[in-house]
């Protein structure tokens, strides 16, 4: 996946009123964080006048964040030069929750300290609805004796974020797509 790929997934996620701010390609220097099998630690990150949104290169999948609801987002300049952004949406500290993204655009570095500043007071996202497909997925080998062969997963019509899915024949919809936020409503049945 390249940066021109990633910006696509997130300008999906958008709301009309909505644009990126800043744009960057980050790592994750934080070693202390556990990485699943086949994870990457290169993500890219945008922030727009409502949310924080991260895409992996491992996943492919938007996730994003309402500003005022972020714990933890904040740029800190390192000695030897270089900026790192803290992110920990849920405040759970080094090695649960907290991501250090070395940013590697020099725009959007010098851009985000005054665009996460005022975070508290960012713009409410409009309300508005989602609702998913099913799509089957394969597990991967290291996962198959835990979760199965293969599982279903709840894919956003209009981000294609995820909103939940089927694992074991327990079924999982969440409140809001992780990709968009949007309040996530099942299919109508006369639709299959
Ligand atoms: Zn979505």
């Amino acid at each position: 996946m390249n940066a021109l790929k990633a910006r696509e997934i997130i300008d999906r996620t958008l709301y009309e009123d909505e644009t990126v701010l800043a744009f960057s390609a980050v790592t994750d220097v934080d070693t202390q964080a556990p990485t699943l099998v086949d994870s990457s630690p290169n993500f890219w990150i945008a922030v727009t006048q409502s949310r924080f949104i991260t895409v992996g290169e491992a996943s492919g999948k938007a996730t994003s964040y309402r500003l005022p609801e972020i714990k933890i987002l904040e740029v800190r300049r390192k000695l030897l030069g270089g900026n790192l952004l803290h992110f920990d949406p849920a405040g759970y500290g080094p090695g649960l929750g907290l991501s250090t993204f070395k940013i590697h655009d020099k725009v959007a570095a010098k851009a985000l300290p005054s665009l996460i500043a005022s975070r508290s007071q960012a713009p409410t996202l409009r309300q508005e609805t989602t609702s998913y497909t099913s799509v089957t997925v394969k597990s991967p080998p290291h996962l198959a004796s835990l979760i199965g062969e293969e599982s279903v997963e709840f894919r956003c019509i209009t981000c294609d974020g995820a909103c939940g899915g089927i694992l074991k024949g327990e079924e999982t919809i969440y409140p809001e797509c992780s990709g968009c936020q949007r309040a996530v409503t099942k299919p109508s049945t006369s639709e299959c």
